[in-house]
């Protein structure tokens, strides 16, 4: 089986390009070039250097042994969280600025909910002196005043978007509007693998020097470049699928997708889309996601920002559907614990996304010498209230 894009942008059933015949233009303009403009020796050169000089790539494959000891098997951590901005998302908005300009786009256009994409979004406009306007839902706005100071001193423009429930659903719909009055000088950068193809596998390109550099550094320091197993939690899905990406046609290495299951699965305050989504459009991909009988989008729920999304990417949920994938959601609960045990026994304080990941170990065993890649997609930094109100420790 294919776990990767076809030709026609779809994996297995999902994906496609699901779009108003209006943004056809500039979606297929896309389509036409990524792969060529990626291609070019240029593009090339000038994307490994900024991950190298800018982002500070390649990022530690840190071997956890206090972790691995008390879980008693061998675990890696991919350190995602020593990227400049704190997260993986930077590789893929650094990715998307060169093709915007390879395109001869001056203008450009994101989303964002929790903030995180914005503020990547934000730092490579002004990396490359480009004009960056940001739409936000109004609620957002006000639940992420540091993220919104971040972009305007990062000198982005903040759009809010006032209408339906004022989060990212409305700031998505704000930039798909923009886009389509402004096909020719601008770019929009969606900041994970979902969108209408090619976005997924273009995003997913972008963030596979995450998996590229693992099989480096694994072949230096255990003699062999898979893992048994590759783990990463999944929003939309970019480091997981950054992750998984050299990997995907190797069934020696076993793949574990993490979900956000917040107050439960059944409890009604969830975010785990492969336990309970359906097949369905959103975003211009047809993809799994958390819907009502009747098709409306379920409001999602998680502690964490930035899984607190109502579908998965089509990658995923052809990881899922295709059973190549192993998928497991993980509470709000168990999820803030795992991130304070990183802290006492490894001294890294992990973003609360990627503790979804490291809280596994509990329940699901491995072997003893089992060597397994934990996807540690950011740092904890920005969710530093979030842990001083959990667990009191103002
Ligand atoms: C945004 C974010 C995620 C979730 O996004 P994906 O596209 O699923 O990777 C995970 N971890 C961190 C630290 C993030 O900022």
């Amino acid at each position: 089986m294919n776990y990767n894009v076809n030709e026609k942008g779809y994996y297995g059933d999902f994906g496609g390009a699901y779009i108003p015949e209006m943004l056809y233009p500039n979606v297929e303009e896309l389509r036409q070039n990524y792969i060529s403009v990626m291609q070019e020796p240029e593009f090339q050169e000038e994307f490994k250097e900024l991950l190298k000089e800018y982002v500070g790539r390649p990022t530690p494959l840190y071997y956890a042994k206090r972790f691995s000891e008390k879980y008693g098997t061998k675990v890696y951590l991919k350190r995602e969280d020593l990227c400049h901005t704190g997260a993986h998302k930077v590789n893929n908005t650094i990715g998307q600025i060169l093709m915007a300009k390879r395109l001869g786009k001056n203008r450009i256009i994101a989303e964002t909910g929790a903030g995180q994409h914005g503020v990547a979004t934000a730092t490579v406009c002004a990396l490359m002196g480009l004009e960056c306007i940001v739409y936000m839902g109004a609620i957002d706005i006000k639940r992420q005043a540091p993220n919104v100071a971040r972009m305007k001193m990062l000198g982005a423009t903040v759009i809010s978007a006032e209408s339906g429930s004022k989060t990212l659903k409305d700031a998505t719909n704000e930039a798909i509007r923009d886009w389509i009055n402004n096909p020719t000088n601008t770019h929009y950068i969606i900041g994970s693998v979902v969108g209408p193809h090619p976005y997924p596998d273009m995003v997913a390109r972008f963030q596979s020097v995450i998996s590229e550099e693992v099989k480096k550094q694994l072949l230096e320091k255990e003699g062999r470049e898979n893992p048994d197993y590759v783990v990463a939690c999944v929003g939309g899905g970019s480091n997981a699928a950054g992750l998984f990406y050299h990997y995907l046609d190797k069934p020696e290495v076993g793949i574990i997708a993490v979900e956000a299951a917040g107050k439960g699965i059944h409890s009604g305050e969830s975010a785990a889309t492969s336990a309970l989504g359906k097949e369905g459009i959103i975003h211009g991909s047809k993809t799994l996601l958390m819907q009502t009988d009747d098709g409306q989008i379920t409001e999602p729920y998680s502690i964490s920002a930035g899984l607190d999304y109502p579908g998965v990417g089509p990658m995923h949920a052809h990881l899922f559907r295709s059973g190549r994938g192993e998928f497991i959601s993980v509470t709000d609960a168990d999820a803030m614990q795992a991130g304070l045990d990183l802290c006492k026994l490894e001294g890294i304080i992990p973003a609360i996304e990627s503790s979804h990941a490291l809280a596994i170990f509990e329940d699901r065993k491995f072997k003893k010498d089992d060597v397994i890649v934990v996807n540690l997609s950011g740092r904890g930094d920005k969710d530093l209230n979030t842990y001083i109100e959990y667990f009191d420790l103002a």
